[in-house]
């Protein structure tokens, strides 16, 4: 018995995880549709083979939505696809999504026990194909769907939630599944939040954001857009409306900027307005949609995150011969996924490390160069990386038409002015119980971004679970 599990262990170990099929750098740098291809049937079947099924799964642990990974994962092994989809649902709303943009080698792969002596399983990858499946069938006509069972009558009390991005609409999905008549109210004209507005279409498409808000309609939710909630509603409003909870998922939508001399000048952008532009508002396709950008053929990007590098992508497919990723440590410390740092490069983004800008320096209005001076890394600071220092006397200039800023967002105050004695941190954050999303004042609940700054997908996921978990017992309860 032993030697049989040994053997079937080793055999497993020996199937090399599978690729994943991507378009050719030199081709994709010049287009927006999607890089990775995703997974045939064949590549599914082979890489869930790989899965040990172990008895004490680490995967789940690392997975900050608790999917049971090792469930699903079962499931695809015996060609049980949507069981599969519908196992990830229970605790993902978003599959689709997380397949493509969660860090897994920070998450689930990276505590997959088949990844001590070899290459994880391809978690994400898996989760993307059992999504996608659904997706084609429905592109193709198909009336059933695997969320058609979960689909009712909303008849409960009135929750209203603030923001549609991840956090939103888990917690929407979760209130509509329990019955309650939801409302979620977006300050934009088209729902989703980061999803939307900030990652790429070539990393997300924006059809598999659209297909996961028709998901949340088809279960009764209703969407109020183009509300910038504090000017047009507020909390009060909402409560006096008849609303007897109201969950606070606004996000990390105001960009910071370095404070350096030619902030000002024309074709400095902060990463947020860059890409709404293009996202959003199809800059890329000027003049057929209305909105412009200025493309520029030499752009510098500041930052070292996933914002700054689809950012420096998209400056690429937009046109520009080069652009210049600046970051002031050295790749090791970036915090962007490995895989985008990987494909910025393909696609042959320059990366510019151990640099700082000094200053933006102008000319008849515009940006001309962008001075920078070189950095060492010095003792650990308190977020555990290793602390930049500017070498002195080393400052160099680079030239460039566009500048953008990438170096981080914080909370909006448009809605939080509005709701007086709320209790935020240091940051303008808001301040939540982190198991339940419970704010100091009875009835307000939050989660995500505005909680905890900027984050993850999938953590915003997490933080919209629980507070549907805890909004539901609140309303059963009316305990705080
Ligand atoms: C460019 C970019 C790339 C990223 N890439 C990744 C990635 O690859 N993987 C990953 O895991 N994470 C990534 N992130 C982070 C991730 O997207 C966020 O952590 C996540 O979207 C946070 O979700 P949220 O629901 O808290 O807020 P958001 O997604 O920010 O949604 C908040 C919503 O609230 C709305 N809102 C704000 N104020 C109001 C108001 N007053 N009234 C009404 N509505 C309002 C906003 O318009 C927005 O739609 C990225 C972020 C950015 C910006
Ligand atoms: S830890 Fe890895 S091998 Fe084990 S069940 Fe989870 S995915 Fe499969």
């Amino acid at each position: 018995m032993t030697v049989d599990k040994t053997r079937k262990k080793t055999i497993k170990q020996k199937i090399p995880r599978v690729p994943m099929l991507e378009q050719d750098p030199d081709k994709r740098n010049k287009n927006f549709s999607e890089v990775t291809l995703g997974y045939t049937e064949n590549d599914a079947l082979r890489e869930a083979s790989r899965c040990l099924q172990c008895r004490n799964p680490k995967c789940i642990e690392g997975c900050p939505a608790e999917i049971d990974i090792k469930s699903f994962i079962k499931l695809i092994q015996e060609r049980k696809f949507d069981k599969a989809l519908e196992k990830i649902r229970e605790c993902n709303s978003l599959p689709a999504v997380c397949g493509r943009v969660c860090p897994q080698e920070d998450q689930c792969e990276k505590e997959c026990i088949l990844g001590i002596k070899d290459e994880p399983v391809a978690i994400g990858r898996l989760e993307r194909y059992a999504a996608d499946r659904e997706l084609e069938r429905i592109a193709s006509g198909a009336k059933e769907c695997a969320w058609s069972e979960v689909t009712k009558k909303c008849t409960r009390e009135k929750v209203a939630v603030i923001g549609s991005g991840p956090a939103g609409l888990t917690c929407g999905a979760d209130l509509a599944r329990l019955g309650y008549q939801v409302t979620i109210f977006e300050a934009l004209h088209d729902p989703g939040g980061v999803l939307v507005y900030g990652i790429p279409e070539f990393r997300l498409p924006k059809k598999i954001v659209k297909n996961e808000v028709d998901y949340l309609k088809g279960m009764g939710v209703k969407f109020e857009l183009n509300m910038v909630m504090g000017k047009i509603l507020t909390v009060d409003d909402l409560f006096k409306q008849g609303f007897e909870a109201v969950f606070v998922s606004t996000g990390a939508g105001l960009p910071y900027f370095m404070d350096i001399p030619g902030e000002n000048l024309n074709g400095v952008y902060s990463a947020n307005e860059y890409l709404t532009r293009s996202n959003l508002m199809k800059a890329y396709r000027f003049p057929e949609s209305d909105t412009p950008i200025i493309r520029g053929t030499r752009v510098a990007v500041i930052g070292g995150g996933n914002v700054a590098v689809d950012s420096a992508r998209t400056a690429k497919r937009l046109g520009a011969e080069h652009v210049y990723l600046i970051y002031r440590r050295s790749e090791e410390e970036m915090p962007a996924r490995d895989e985008e740092i990987k494909h910025a490069r393909e696609e042959g983004v320059e990366f510019k490390l151990l640099a700082s800008p000094v200053e933006i320096i102008g000319k008849n209005g515009w940006v001309d160069k962008i001075r920078c001076i070189k950095m060492k890394l010095g003792e650990p600071d308190e977020s555990g990386r290793r602390r930049p220092l500017s070498v002195k006397g080393s400052e160099f200039n680079i030239k460039v038409e566009v500048v953008i800023m990438a170096i981080g967002q914080g909370p909006n105050p448009v809605l939080l002015s509005t709701i007086p004695h709320l209790e935020l941190n240091k940051r303008g954050n808001i301040k939540a119980d982190p198991e339940t999303g419970k704010t100091n004042i009875k009835g307000i609940f939050a989660g995500g971004d505005i909680v905890t700054g900027a984050a993850t997908v999938i953590q915003a996921i997490g933080a919209g679970k629980k507070a549907a978990a805890a909004i539901d017992e609140y309303i059963r309860t009316g305990t705080w």
